[in-house]
């Protein structure tokens, strides 16, 4: 079964989550996951959904303000969380160790997890997507609740996709180093989720700007439940 992913990212607090969930509807046939912001999670755990969070920490408790804990966001009824997003690496300084420590955190307290790898234009144009994912996937855990999402840096929230053969490469090289689930974001929309989703090694989507609209994230969990 395919699995869709919605990352929110920082749009959406509480009202407009459970907005959201009202006019969402989503086939039988795929796994759908939603990833609302810190404030929406507890009303989005009412629903009858998975919610992920979009990160948790890798300590149990202490001084590192901003941050939430994988045992608070169990308490809160939370199903998992994604680790190593491009903008958190991009924009908050996350590393690949970091993103090791908060998956690690996760799985051990029973939370699911997500974990994005990808490279960035520069890299790609390099010749180095292969050493970058190497290197990226090489400090993930090997555990069954882990889910690996390959996005190219380039393609997120730019309206540029990755062709279809870039995307089967990538997935099956990260598929070579670990053996998992492997997701596929970057400007997932309903008119492209069908030729994505029906390459081989594509097992879900990680999809942000589409799915902030029921309509066109169930547009894309269709397509997901027919591939
Ligand atoms: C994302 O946020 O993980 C993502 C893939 O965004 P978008 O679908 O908007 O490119």
């Amino acid at each position: 079964m395919k699995l869709i992913a919605g990352n929110w990212k920082m749009h959406k607090g509480p009202a407009e989550t459970l907005a959201f969930f009202d006019g969402f509807e989503a086939p039988d046939g795929v796994d759908v996951v939603l990833c609302p912001p810190f404030v929406s999670l507890e009303a989005a755990v009412g629903e009858d959904w998975p919610i992920y969070a979009q990160n948790v920490h890798c300590a149990g408790d202490g001084a590192f303000t901003g941050e939430i804990s994988a045992a608070m966001l169990v308490e809160l009824g939370v199903h998992g969380a994604l680790v190593g997003h491009s903008e958190r690496r991009q924009y908050f300084g996350e590393s690949d160790d970091s993103v090791r420590a908060r998956a690690e955190a996760a799985l051990e307290a029973g939370l699911k997890v997500i974990a994005c790898v990808g490279e960035s234009e520069a890299e790609r144009e390099a010749g180095l997507t292969e050493s970058v994912l190497a290197r990226q996937v090489a400090v993930l855990p090997r555990h069954a609740d882990l889910v690996i999402a390959y996005e190219p840096v380039w393609a997120i929230g730019t309206g540029k996709t990755a062709t279809t053969e870039m995307v089967q490469d990538a997935h099956a090289y990260i598929k070579s180093l670990h053996d998992t689930r492997v997701l596929y974001g970057g400007s997932v929309k309903p008119e492209n989720a069908g030729e994505l989703l029906a390459q081989a090694d594509v097992d879900g989507a990680l999809v942000g700007g589409a799915s902030l609209d029921p309509g066109s994230f169930a547009a894309i969990c269709l397509a997901g439940s027919r591939s």
